[in-house]
């Protein structure tokens, strides 16, 4: 869709296929939000709510780097109470495609939308192989599944970025651990961290229906959720168990 200079990353139509994406002038200084416990922001807002969010943050490795207040992705005021965990792959392969690149782009207001009634796309979390960088506040609903349906309303977004040389495996191990996390503080059971696919895609202006999209293509099977799905819940639990026993992932 966009693509460009070499050092911009490349967003491919599959994740966001209705999107017209621009991304400019990306720079690649590590974020300016800084890796914080606190946040700072209250209830359901950077981080907070239970504790859990906060307790685990350094391991997390996540930075509150959020697109400004009442401008671009967050131009429009939309609470959200999050009932659901919904999981992408960026498909996004420039070598400078990180967490805090995604992050950053998003802070700019560089990643516009056609079709939905935003006009951005936004997201609560970037995941890449050492950093989680949250672009929305937890009690604001994101623009990244399923137009208005409940994916959008009810869902915390979680972006897992693919660009060149960062670790697959290590990105999905850290989503994991991010997902078993933010169950934990907003009380979401493991049946409802799903992926993109869960949602169908349906136009508010025109009311087409696209389907299903396949995304995260990596953890799906012939672009459905099977065994390798089925296997990152496993992790899911897996990291969910400890945090019970322990408080920690
Ligand atoms: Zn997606």
């Amino acid at each position: 869709m966009a693509g460009g200079a070499n050092s911009m990353p490349r967003m491919r139509p599959g994740c966001f296929p209705l999107l017209l994406v621009l991304l400019c002038g990306i720079g690649l200084a590590f974020g300016t939000g800084g890796c914080s416990s606190t946040g700072g922001l209250g209830k359901g807002g950077g981080l907070g709510g239970r504790g859990t969010l906060a307790r685990n943050a350094a391991t997390l490795g996540i930075h509150v780097d959020l697109i400004p207040e009442g401008r671009y992705g967050r131009h429009l005021k939309r609470p959200m109470r999050p009932r659901f965990i919904t999981v992408h792959a960026t498909e996004t392969y420039g070598a400078s495609a990180n967490a805090a690149t995604m992050a950053r782009a998003l802070r700019n207001g560089n990643l516009t939308a056609t079709h939905n009634l935003l006009g951005y796309l936004t997201w609560h979390f970037s995941v890449d192989q050492g950093s989680v960088y949250q672009s929305l506040p937890l009690n604001e609903r994101g623009e990244h599944a399923d137009y208005e349906g409940q994916g959008n309303k009810e869902s915390i977004g979680i972006e897992m970025c693919e660009n060149r040389g960062n670790s697959i495996p290590a990105t999905v191990d850290r989503t994991a651990k991010l997902c078993a996390v933010l169950m934990a503080e907003y009380g979401i059971p493991l049946q409802n961290v799903v992926p993109h696919y869960h949602w169908v895609q349906i136009r508010p202006r025109t009311g087409k229906n696209l389907g299903h999209k396949s995304c995260p293509h990596f953890l799906l099977d012939n672009g459905k959720p099977g065994a390798k799905w089925q296997g990152f819940l496993r992790k899911v639990d897996h990291y969910s168990k400890k945090l019970k026993l322990t408080g920690r992932v």
